[in-house]
């Protein structure tokens, strides 16, 4: 049986002709299967649709959120509630294109493979700041991590093996493009067009966009730590530098012209200080939020039908 999760956070207008949809696609193919929808804390009537799909159609569930935690969470929460052979994770815009699930299924049933990874053809619709913003993203993380993460999407399917494998990751910061790449097993690729969002607009706003990619970076990597220890080690040798200078200088007397090396000097540490501080009080923080060990998600209620859960 293949699970579908898909995290849906004031999706009312999509919720039901995705479940539609996919469910059409899958019954054409013959692919057993359940649709998992998480409701992230919506405020709108999503878990009402979803809730009512789940207790009036065998292959839906319905998990909700007691706020909003954020699509990582709610991607989270569907792997744990799913009870299929393998997992597929998908968006609840119809932007990851239905038909690929086929194509994912296949290569899964028919090829010795764990994981099979849609990768975005192009980025579809997108405006230019953001666009721009998201390739410095994955600048930064591809070369931080090793993973090449430019054209990668949530779009996946996961075997059991793999999905098992996630749920033992006891972190609470998540981020699943590169923890699902991290635990290694057979991958495939699918290339897909991203296609446009069904219908109301992104969930995320700017700030949560900046927020995800902060916390993405910062849990996945500690690379922004070594640029620190660079910056110090090349101030040590501008000042090594500088300070035989000022010493000639005074030695041969005209020592008065030292004082704007002094200002300099002073700004460079300084604000480099202030910068490793602040990149260590990041790092301290996400231990301090790692450490109090907390759910990464509170699940209100689960909803499917002939169920005692
Ligand atoms: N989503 C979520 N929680 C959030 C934000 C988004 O579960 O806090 C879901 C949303 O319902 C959708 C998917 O994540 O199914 C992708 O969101 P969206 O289409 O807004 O992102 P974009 O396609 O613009 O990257
Ligand atoms: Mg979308």
């Amino acid at each position: 049986m293949l699970s579908i999760v898909i995290p849906s956070y004031n999706e009312e207008g999509n919720v039901e002709n995705t479940a539609k949809r996919v469910a059409e696609i899958l019954e054409k193919n013959g692919i057993d299967y359940e649709l998992i929808f998480v409701n992230d804390g919506s405020t709108d009537k999503t878990w009402e649709k979803i809730s009512t799909m789940a207790s009036t159609k065998d292959n839906i569930a319905a998990v909700n959120f007691s706020r909003n935690f954020g699509k990582e969470s709610a991607i989270f929460a569907g792997l744990e509630v799913a009870r299929g052979d393998a997992c597929v994770l998908m968006d609840c815009d119809l932007q990851h294109p239905p038909e690929v699930i086929v194509e994912m299924y296949n290569i899964w049933k028919n090829n010795d493979v764990d994981v099979v990874e849609g990768r975005k053809k192009s980025r579809g619709k997108e405006n230019p700041l953001y666009k721009g913003m998201s390739l410095l993203f994955y600048k930064i993380i591809n070369k931080a991590s090793g993973l090449d993460m430019e054209a990668a999407s949530d779009f996946k399917l996961l075997d059991r093996k793999v999905v098992d494998a996630l749920n033992r990751m006891p972190e609470r910061l998540t981020f699943f493009r590169a923890m699902s790449s991290w635990v290694g097993f057979k991958t495939e690729k699918v290339y897909f067009e991203v296609a446009e969002r069904a219908e109301g607009e992104s969930k995320w706003s700017v700030r949560s966009l900046i927020k995800y990619a902060v916390n993405s970076i910062t849990s996945f990597t500690s690379a922004p730590l070594q640029i620190v220890t660079v910056c110090g080690v090349i101030t040590f040798i501008i000042s090594i530098i500088l300070g035989i200078n000022t010493l000639y200088n005074k030695i041969w007397g005209n020592s008065a012209a030292g004082f704007s090396t002094v200002i300099i000097l002073q700004l460079l540490t300084s604000s480099i200080i202030m910068f490793s501080l602040g990149v260590i009080g990041f790092y301290l923080s996400k231990i301090y939020e790692e450490i109090k060990s907390r759910p990464r998600y509170i699940i209100r209620d689960i909803v499917r039908k002939n169920d005692d859960k």
